[in-house]
């Protein structure tokens, strides 16, 4: 039985977030709009992918350090879907305790190139998407998790401008989806 089927979206979500907070580190969610580096890096996305990725403060999710600033539109978003959203984001607030921030900015944000080819920030993404992963058969059951349009819409962001094209090998990313799908089913299993 799926969790969508039988708890409250909003309650969970609330105690999640309320769980943030509460962390020896607090994580806070903050929207995007309005904070002055994110505008800058909206602007920086839009000229570094030609305007592939226009839809940076009004559609996507950004975690720096233990922010984590949200678009204009969260708060329209059903209650799972930001809940789902969050726990990919919590992955990456674990990643900048791993790295640091400086190691962050390096790592994420240039090798071994900003654009194109851009592996290290594909590893902590995927580390992120396989969590997407997880929680999707968590929240709305296993068929959620094996839908080919969740798979399409995974590799798209590892193959597009969404991310500046940061691994454009869509065989790979199907490959690293795939195992993950294997593995849940194994933890299943147990
Ligand atoms: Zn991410």
């Amino acid at each position: 039985m799926s969790r969508a089927a039988t708890e409250d979206g909003e309650a969970v979500l609330r105690a999640y977030v309320d769980s943030l907070a509460a962390r020896a580190r607090p994580v806070r969610v903050v929207e995007k709009r309005g904070v002055w580096h994110q505008t800058l890096a909206d602007r920086a996305l839009r000229v570094l992918t030609l305007n592939g990725q226009r839809r940076y403060l009004s559609h996507y999710v950004t975690t720096l350090g233990h922010t984590i600033y949200v678009p204009e539109t969260w708060s329209a978003w059903p209650a799972w879907d930001r809940y789902l959203v969050l726990r990919h984001e919590l992955v990456h607030v674990a990643q900048f305790e791993r790295w640091t921030a400086p190691g962050m900015v390096l790592l994420y944000g240039l090798l071994p190139f900003p654009v194109g080819l851009a592996w290290c920030r594909a590893r902590l993404e995927w580390e992120a998407y396989a969590e997407t992963l997880r929680v999707t058969a968590e929240v709305y059951g296993r068929d959620a998790a094996w839908d080919p349009s969740l798979h399409d819409e995974i590799v798209g962001r590892f193959t597009g401008p969404d991310y500046a094209w940061m691994w454009p090998f869509e065989r790979a990313v199907r490959r690293w989806i795939a195992d993950c799908l294997a593995s849940l089913d194994d933890d299943a299993r147990r």
